[in-house]
């Protein structure tokens, strides 16, 4: 969900456009475009791939002249990384022109009635039906262009930052923002416009600027013109909190934190929310999602599910079990790609295998997923990047909308495949009968409150640094939990692994006596995860063995706890949610505790040694 860039003012607009989505290029992306308006013509031109290819297409097919332009790059949600679907998009009339960032939920039924109304689609994305709303309003409503997008976007459910041109009114550019940032850099008295999705593009042109905030829009103007108003009503917004830029062009780029981790780890909230965005209508009891609806009979009659995939997303994958079979009462088994692929696995046509993979390029997981279809069986893909090979080789699938992963050491991708997979599990159960109604609609109105604990639990991030400082010289840790919340333990291990090169094994909390008891002595950091639902009074029991032989205790544990608390050296309290979602909250802490060691002991926390952030090879 990605990056804009845009000018006006008396420059050259193209090479300001083209350095600007350069310095995007960090948010992630697929394709690029750009779009300029040389006082006569629209030009435009875009392409799949990397600005250098947009550069060198540009340079052959369109005129590169104007003080009036913008560009865009794609980071797919709504149809595949291709020419097509690349930004700019322009109206059916070819007057307006537009770049999009976000997500329109309803571009749907959107669509269906500007079909009715005569208007034709190239694309698939949910960003060319907004652009032709605009054209319809202004025509219907005989308006000008910043009328004309209110409208629009009156109508619209979703989440974006636009940028508009309208060849009618060439002399200015408009903007709104819902959900998506979007920067405005004021140039002296007014003189130059710059609009980018964060201030990078233009901190070396002006210092000022505004940060649109939600429901406004913007137009500016050649002549030197800026206005704010409200999208929702017309009201006027008399302050336009120009604020003088601090920051320095990295850290705008990580957002002001010092790693694209703790970024991620912060952009949870937001990301949940993408996640389940358009999908749960908590107030109505329903659970929409296209790739399962279509197919739901192959769910309900599957004899079992099974779940591929590597890494983090085959932990997201082992807390799936735990939601499709208390849930939904479906048989569940979940394997590592590469030992599925290369062990003749018995697989039927009345399977459901389901991938998981971030970048949909994992090659274990892309390999299970061809062995299994042509097995026969109905293969569903759970990726976050639209148009990876996983995405394209499933039969259907869902995209997690969690937006770029930068960071080496998955955090977001995590939250948001399970958030992916408690729907799925819900839908299943409510249509097979297996939870009443009051329970499921609990569930919906739980799942819609996790975004605002997993903010408050980012708000402990202090106190779990100082955990880490005590802990940082530690060889050794052990991480347990029980239930949902033992998928949780070997994440957590993960993680430390990965980014502090600290040795760390996660385990079942019962399994302990069975062998790590053996470990624990009062050097051994232990993490327990002992919320009190699910098996809170064993897991006590566990921590009391721990604490018999000396262990360092740091639990995980619901807030108001009072009985762990005595027994642990530390504890790190969660809020109160369903035991189903516990994961999705008892996460974080272990994420923001392995950045802290990671960074006292001066590890690359973005690029650790030996790892890739896709594991595109066997
Ligand atoms: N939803 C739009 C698309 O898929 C915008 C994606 C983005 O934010 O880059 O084209």
């Amino acid at each position: 969900m990605c990056g804009i860039t845009g000018y006006i003012g008396y420059r050259d607009a193209y090479p300001i456009i083209i350095k600007g989505l350069q310095r995007l290029e960090y948010r992630g992306y697929d394709s690029a475009g750009v779009v300029l308006y040389d006082g006569k013509n629209i030009n435009l031109s875009k392409t799949k791939g990397k600005v250098s290819d947009l550069q060198e297409k540009a340079s052959q097919e369109i005129s590169i002249e104007g003080k009036i332009g913008f560009g865009h790059t794609r980071w797919a949600t709504h149809g595949v990384p291709n020419h097509v679907n690349s930004h700019p998009h322009l109206s059916q009339s070819s007057n307006l022109v537009i770049v999009h960032n976000g997500i329109i939920e309803n571009y749907d039924t959107l669509k269906q009635e500007l079909v009715l109304r005569g208007y034709t689609f190239h694309s698939d994305t949910d960003t060319e039906v907004l652009i032709n709303l605009i054209e319809e309003i202004k025509i219907q409503e005989k308006c000008k262009l910043g009328k004309a997008v209110q409208l629009a976007l009156q109508q619209v459910v979703g989440a974006y930052a636009i940028l508009v041109f309208d060849k009618e009114k060439p002399n200015e550019l408009v903007i709104a923002k819902l959900g998506s940032p979007i920067a405005i850099g004021i140039g002296k008295e007014n003189s130059e416009f710059f609009i980018a999705s964060d201030a990078t593009p233009f901190i070396e042109y002006t210092k000022n600027a505004i940060y649109l905030e939600d429901s406004e829009m913007a137009i500016v103007k050649i002549d030197r013109e800026i206005r704010i108003h409200k999208i929702n009503d017309d009201s006027l917004v008399e302050d336009l909190r120009i604020q003088e830029l601090q920051l320095n062009l990295e850290q705008i780029e990580k957002g002001g934190y010092e790693h694209f981790m703790l970024k991620e780890i912060h952009e949870q909230p937001n990301a949940i929310t993408d996640t389940y965005r358009g999908r749960l209508l908590a107030n109505k009891g329903v659970i929409k999602m296209g790739g399962l609806d279509d197919n739901i009979e192959r769910f309900l009659n599957a004899k079992r599910i099974i779940i591929v995939a590597c890494g983090t997303s085959w932990h997201a994958g082992l807390v799936a079990e735990y939601l499709f079979e208390d849930i939904a009462r479906i048989p569940v088994e979940v394997e590592y790609g590469s030992e599925f692929r290369y062990r003749n696995p018995i697989i039927t046509e009345n399977d459901v295998v389901i991938a998981i993979s971030q970048s949909g390029e994992t090659a274990d997981t892309l390999a299970a997923v061809k062995l299994a279809k042509s097995k026969g069986a109905f293969v569903f893909g759970v990726c976050n990047v639209v148009g990876s090979s996983i995405a394209r080789e499933v039969h259907a699938g869902a995209y997690t909308h969690a937006g770029p992963e930068i960071g080496v050491a998955s955090t977001k991708a995590f939250t948001t495949q399970i958030t992916i997979l408690a729907l799925m599990a819900l839908k299943l159960g409510k249509i097979k009968g297996n939870i009443a109604a009051p329970v499921y609609q609990t569930y919906l109105q739980e799942l819609i409150q996790i975004p605002d604990k997993v903010a408050q639990l980012l708000e402990e991030d202090a106190h779990i640094k100082k955990i880490a400082s005590i802990y940082k010289d530690v060889p050794n840790f052990l991480y347990l939990g029980r239930g949902y919340n033992f998928p949780v333990a070997l994440e957590g291990a993960l993680k430390l692994k990965e980014i502090s090169y600290i040795h760390a094994e996660g385990y079942p909390a019962a399994e302990m006596k069975h062998g790590p008891i053996a470990l624990i002595d009062k050097n051994m950091p232990v993490v327990v995860i002992a919320t009190r639902k699910g098996h809170y009074k064993k897991v006590v029991s566990n921590i009391q063995e721990i604490k018999s032989r000396h262990g360092q205790l740091i639990a995980i544990v619901t807030k108001g706890d009072i009985v762990v608390r005595d027994l642990a050296d530390h504890i790190i309290e969660v809020p109160e949610t369903l035991e189903a979602f516990t994961p999705l909250l008892t996460t974080i802490p272990l994420q923001l505790l392995s950045y802290h060691i990671a960074v006292m002991r001066e590890c690359n926390v973005d690029q650790p040694r030996n790892l890739a952030k896709s594991v595109t090879v066997e």
